[in-house]
């Protein structure tokens, strides 16, 4: 290996060959994207060769390591990353500049790898990212789906979706590794037989089978020299399948039946939260764990591994329900193909995995049809029920006579119709079952999985997400990272308490006004982005109002949308002055989920209400309304460093975590927000002065749900009946009295996560936040001590807590 230039004339002459030689073209008549590859190319060689020296480690050392089981990574662009954990951002910079290029412009050419819907693909992304920063080996594995999460266009204010092709310019980060494919296996039947020593056994005869191949991509540790590794597995027909069909000498066919294993991992499925049951869904599912449980017990660990000892060496965490078929597979593996005993194997594969909930919506909780795990998994269908009998049986002995209790427990449901619940099959095999912020883990606990938390109290605990401040912080905001670092020093880039050093500067004037030149200046850096991406002309003078995330109705967009219609109304009916409003940009960006219907009415009523608000004179300067298309990681790293309110307003008890919220908080941004998910931690660290809580808690929800009739709301509070009678009126829609009737029924008739009965309460939220900003300096003041509060919420300290609490890992010996 050799070394990587480090100085500017090595980079360009680095840079010029792989333009020349791996791109084949000179510079002068080479594309943006041949230097954009050929820029990528070059930055990957300096990890390299410590990227194979972590893999030859590994495999050398005994060192437990974590298997992170993901079917969705949503990793962002890679460039940046990679500059900034190799510390070659200036080298690179000049170096272009020298060829005549410029960096930001090869760094746009980048598409992200969008391999995840939203926050639970974010959160793997950053857990791996702090692993290899906190030097334990890691492999985390997951699905490269040849399609990511959809591109989100708009026409007339609809979501429209286009595919993401984020492939088709070339992949420079990934390497695939086609003689490592894995054999995965499908549908067919099960049958007993004598082994050789007498023993009776079982066999799986499949029906039809598939490859996976892995793509590895570097994990790099910032500036720790250790690289991990993302493995991804990709679906192809297998040689002998396309042989047989050869011979059957039906070319067409042929070609459909490779189309057919393809497609196991040809998209991404859209949907965030409410999965739907598809049986493509459970065959991915299935063929990445598959893949993904082979390579590490059979080609990472030695051949001849004694796997009674296998807890000594990985532990596997359930990223969500998502990967919980890997439960019967390593069973099936132990079992049948390595002959344990099934009391043997039982043992080793309950020290093996540990499972973290996302949820506490009913709905989002996956059950798997008998059926159709028997047709796909015949004989993991027989694990399963196997495993339920054992399991169900200690719960007669633990409480007995208790049928009802059992019915509950029953990792196979009988109604509506026979099912596996993969959430109980998660928790009757796991070491450990994590809620992922306090309020969760608690209502995790008491509500969604009491009887298991009665029965095992130990196996319960808490890790409260968070986030990578090397991606959120230190890369989308150098002009705050900079400024922080100047007062305390670039400690807090993998020491994220030290952020605590910046206390005593929330009361230095001269820092205060350093503070808002820097949020200013993140305000016109997104003003560009926006003017060019979007066509928006945002107010760099306002308050910037943002609320970024997936559409759902339990995060309530609709509140927050309800409040702007209510505050255009108040100018626009003469009830309020405009001189008198704090000027402020409200700014949404979120995906709907292609089928969810309400979710898409939600963005075109926020779309129309956009462009009539931004259009009218009345309100002009004192409010408007953008709705930037496709919020992804690329434009989150835009629009957060420029937040002054971040948006958190979920009903208490529905949203699990959020790191969204923690993003913005990091960045400067004032939470108004209800009492849910890791808010409550938030508001705890950053003080009640510092966060503007607003609506029911938790238990008045439970309470509320028993009698509530939104439409009361709406005839009671006179604010709340305008605003809605002007989104009814035809004003947002050119005349148009229908053109929200299903939002607004549902808003009055359903409202199953009670925007109206929160209403209230948030529009005087909101007046205390205008009332807040009105003092600039205090204003910055309260967002110093959010950055200085909220090192709490790096993802190195979930990292710390999961290796605490479940894994009982430890970083790597330091490599040679
Ligand atoms: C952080 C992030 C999310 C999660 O946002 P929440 O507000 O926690 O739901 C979703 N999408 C992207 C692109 C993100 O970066």
């Amino acid at each position: 290996m050799s070394t990587p230039p480090h100085t500017v004339d090595a980079f360009v002459e680095a840079f010029l060959r792989e333009l020349n030689v791996g791109q084949g073209v000179s510079l002068a008549r080479s594309s943006v994207n041949d230097q954009a590859l050929a820029l990528a190319r070059t930055v990957r060689h300096h990890l390299m060769a410590r990227w194979l020296e972590a893999i030859a480690t590994q495999r050398r050392s005994p060192v437990k390591a974590v298997g992170y089981l993901s079917a969705e990574y949503l990793l962002g662009r890679q460039l940046d990353n990679a500059l900034l954990a190799t510390d070659l951002l200036d080298v690179v910079r000049e170096g272009l500049a020298a060829c005549g290029l410029d960096l930001d412009t090869l760094r746009d050419a980048e598409l992200e790898p969008g391999l995840g819907n939203g926050g639970l693909g974010r959160l793997a992304a950053c857990f791996v990212d702090s692993l290899a920063t906190m030097n334990v080996p890691c492999i985390g594995y997951g699905i490269r789906y040849e399609y990511g999460i959809f591109r989100q266009t708009f026409v007339d204010g609809r979501q429209v979706e286009q595919p993401d092709t984020w492939l088709t310019l070339g992949s420079p980060w990934e390497f695939p590794h086609p003689e490592s494919a894995q054999q995965v296996d499908f549908a067919g039947y099960t049958e007993t037989y004598v082994d050789d020593d007498g023993q009776e056994r079982c066999r799986w005869v499949s029906g039809w089978h598939v490859v996976g191949v892995p793509y590895n991509y570097m994990v790099p540790g910032y500036r720790n020299g250790r690289v991990n590794t993302l493995r991804l597995w990709s679906a192809r027909a297998t040689k002998e399948f396309d042989l047989e069909i050869f011979n059957s000498g039906d070319y067409a066919d042929a070609v459909r039946a490779r189309t057919f294993a393809e497609n196991i991992t040809k998209v991404l499925y859209p949907e965030d939260s409410t999965p739907q049951g598809k049986e493509l869904r459970l065959q991915q599912q299935y063929f990445f764990v598959a893949c993904s449980l082979a390579d590490y017990m059979f080609e990472v660990l030695p051949r001849d591994f004694d796997m009674t000892r296998l807890h000594e060496r990985i532990v596997f965490q359930l990223n969500d329900t998502h990967p919980v078929i890997a439960v019967p597979e390593m069973m099936r593996l132990l079992v049948d193909v390595r002959k344990l005993s099934w009391d043997d194997a039982w043992a080793v594969t309950q020290k093996c995995f540990a499972y973290t909930c996302h949820t506490l919506l009913p709905e989002a909780l996956e059950v798997w049809p008998v059926d159709l795990i028997g047709r796909l998994l015949p004989r993991h269908l027989e694990i399963i029920e196997r495993i339920n009998a054992e399991f169900l049986a200690e719960v007669r002995e633990r409480f007995p006579g208790d049928e009802l209790r059992v019915r509950r427990m029953s990792i196979i449901s009988d109604y509506p119709e026979r099912g596996v619940r993969m959430a109980h099959l998660a928790t009757v095999a796991a070491t450990k079952v994590n809620g992922v912020a306090a309020l969760h883990s608690e209502l995790l606990r008491d509500k969604v999985l009491p009887d298991f938390s009665e029965m095992w109290p130990e196996r319960f605990t808490n890790v409260t997400n968070g986030v990578t401040p090397r991606r959120f912080l230190k890369q989308a905001n150098p002009r705050l990272s900079d400024l922080v670092t100047e007062a305390i020093g670039d400690g807090w880039i993998t020491d994220l308490d030290q952020l605590q050093g910046l206390e005593p500067l929330a009361d230095d004037a001269e820092f205060r006004a350093r503070f808002r030149a820097v949020k200013r200046s993140n305000k016109e850096r997104l003003a560009d982005l926006l003017r060019r991406r979007d066509g928006y002309e945002l107010p760099v003078d306002s308050m910037l109002d943002v609320m970024v995330k997936r559409l759902h109705e339990y995060k309530r967009q609709s509140l927050k949308l309800l409040h702007v219609v209510s505050v255009y109304e108040q100018i626009v009916s003469g009830r309020v002055d405009p001189a008198s409003v704090v000027p402020r940009t409200v700014v949404f960006g979120a995906k709907a989920a292609p089928g969810y219907r309400m979710a898409k009415e939600t963005i075109h009523a926020i779309n129309c209400v956009s462009a009539v608000v931004n259009d009218d004179p009345a309100v002009k300067g004192v409010l408007s309304v953008v709705f930037p298309s496709n919020y992804n990681v690329t434009l989150a790293e835009s629009l957060i460093p420029a937040a002054d309110l971040s948006e958190q307003i979920s009903l208490a008890g529905k949203e699990a975590s959020g790191t969204g919220n923690m993003k913005l908080a990091l960045n400067g941004a004032l939470t108004i927000g209800t009492d849910d998910g890791a808010n409550v931690e938030i508001r705890e660290l950053v003080g009640d002065d510092n966060f503007f809580l607003f609506g029911m808690l938790e238990p008045e929800v439970a309470t509320l749900a028993e009698h509530y009739v939104p439409s009361r709301c709406y005839e009671e509070d006179d604010d709340l009946k305008r605003a809605i009678d002007l989104l009814s009126s035809g004003a947002f829609a050119g005349g148009d009295r229908t053109a929200f009737e299903p939002l607004v029924s549902n808003l009055l008739y359903e409202d199953r996560f009670m925007a109206l009965a929160d209403y209230r309460s948030y529009v005087d939220a909101q007046s205390r936040v205008d009332a807040a900003y009105r003092d600039p300096d205090a204003w910055a003041r309260a967002a110093i001590l959010n950055v200085a509060r909220c090192g709490f919420f790096s993802s190195d300290r979930s990292m710390r807590d999961y290796i605490d609490r479940i894994w009982h890992t430890e970083p790597a010996p330091a490599g040679e």
